[in-house]
């Protein structure tokens, strides 16, 4: 196995250079200011929005201000825009419900449809319930009759097939809460309107529903699919070397949310960096290019058309979702690169890193396209109150739940790790072959879900 260990003859320079982000994460930090004003001016940032347009160009002019010439990379993609949904119980009481239209859902005009529930949606169960113009309720967990739980994408497939008229979801958790979400991974329209409810009326509605008391729901949404454009925004710091070490961050979120925390965190805290190491790294061996994803929400879809077009001259990649105070690194499968991270993390004296270096590769944000070209890809364990994280995809996730100091400690460390993973000699000697790759995500049984997602796109 091929260790990786740190230039010496630039540890003393690089102690410095250290102390210097660490001290200017703290006491020069731009990045809260920087995300009030993107919450401010910008609000939510659902991809192709007009707010979306918004936080584009706050993102841009507050990197010109920092120095950097800004590129911005428009692609076009099948999009979806959020109209108005109302619903309400009419029978056997009247109460209105808390509910979106997911992402991907078409309209359907205002209809007085019967519940029924068919538990987590998969063909089997769907077989012996009469769903035929119904309002379907589907629980995913629902573990009944050996279930299998299928994709949201395909319980509404399902229900449709069995002549459904609508589906409604209920929220993950408690509160009240919705998390805002699509359908599906690639911007398929949902095969028949799509909703979520608030956990608890969920429950209600489903409690009655299997004791034979009939419910009826009065129901609409305007929402409908459509092309829109997005775009990934690019700093660049260039290096020695045109190969690049990617910082990245999504940018856009959900839009009942103001995606202050997710991601309006990553980015405050990437633009943070790119202060950061702009004024600190005299020279940098790689280029470093900061990216604002766009998209990610709707299927990494800006991550995955960055990496169609740029992926073979990128070396690293660090992604930064929901960044909390970092606890540990993980190097996502990258086992060569695990004493480097000891080396990394032994360097703060006075931090205690609880999580240490992990090795657990996960999917699902940003990095995942370039872990699937086989780049090392790293990203931070964090932590932070609940009150800070808990929202995400809720209306909830507001400004106000945003945490200085977690900004600070997140752009410090991950920060400092930029530059640690710039000193590596023959990055482009760690990209991991195609069967390498499979092997990877077999062993973390990775493959399973994106099969399950129809994202494999790997031969065997
Ligand atoms: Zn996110």
């Amino acid at each position: 196995m091929l260790l990786i260990v740190f230039t010496n003859s630039l540890f003393a320079l690089d102690k410095e250079k250290l102390n210097s982000i660490v001290g200017s994460a703290y006491s020069e930090s731009i990045g809260y200011d920087f995300l009030e004003r993107l919450c401010m001016e910008s609000g939510g940032r659902l991809a192709g929005s007009e707010n979306s347009i918004k936080a584009r160009e706050i993102i841009k002019k507050q990197l010109e201000s920092l120095g950097y010439k800004v590129e911005v990379d428009n692609y076009d993609m099948p999009g979806w825009i959020r109209g108005e949904s109302k619903a309400h119980i009419v029978k056997p009481y009247l109460k209105e419900l808390r509910i979106y239209a997911l992402g991907y859902s078409q309209s359907m005009a205002d209809s007085r449809i019967v519940a029924a529930y068919i538990g987590c949606g998969d063909s089997e169960t769907i077989k012996n319930i009469d769903v035929k113009n119904k309002i379907a309720l589907i629980d995913i967990n629902d573990k009944k009759n050996g279930c299998d739980a299928p994709t949201r994408y395909d319980a509404i497939l399902n229900a449709k097939n069995a002549g459904a008229k609508a589906v409604v979801f209920g929220s993950e958790k408690d509160g009240g809460m919705v998390l805002a979400s699509g359908v599906g991974f690639d911007g398929s329209p949902s095969p028949i309107p799509a909703f979520i409810v608030a956990k608890e009326d969920f429950k209600s509605i489903s409690a009655s529903v299997k004791k034979g008391i009939s419910v009826e729901i009065e129901i609409s949404n305007s929402s409908k699919c459509q092309k829109i454009g997005i775009a990934n925004i690019r700093a660049i710091l260039p290096g020695e070397s045109k190969r690049k070490i990617v910082v990245g961050a999504h940018y856009d979120s959900w839009d009942i949310s103001t995606g202050a925390v997710d991601n309006g965190t990553g980015c405050a805290v990437l633009m943070d960096i790119a202060r950061i190491i702009k004024k600190y790294s005299m020279s940098n061996k790689y280029t470093i290019e900061f990216v604002w994803f766009d998209a990610e929400e709707l299927g990494l879809v800006g991550a995955k058309r960055y990496c169609e077009r740029y992926s073979d001259s990128v070396v690293a990649m660090i992604n930064m979702d929901m960044p909390g105070t970092p606890t540990g690194v993980d190097i996502m499968g990258f086992e060569s690169f695990r004493s480097a991270a000891e080396e990394f993390l032994e360097s703060f004296k006075g931090y205690k890193f609880s999580r240490g270096v992990d090795n657990t590769p996960w999917i699902n944000s940003d990095h995942t396209p370039f872990l699937l070209k086989g780049i090392p890809c790293f990203t931070f364990h964090g932590d932070s109150p609940k009150e800070v994280y808990w929202h995400y995809h809720d209306y909830a996730d507001t400004f106000d739940k945003v945490d200085k100091r977690i900004l600070s400690d997140a752009t410090a460390i991950i920060g400092a790790f930029v530059l640690k993973i710039d000193e590596i000699k023959d990055l482009e000697d760690m990209r991991l072959s195609e069967d390498k790759i499979i092997e990877l995500m077999k062993s973390h049984k990775l493959d399973i879900k994106l099969k399950k997602q129809k994202e494999w796109h790997f031969k065997d």
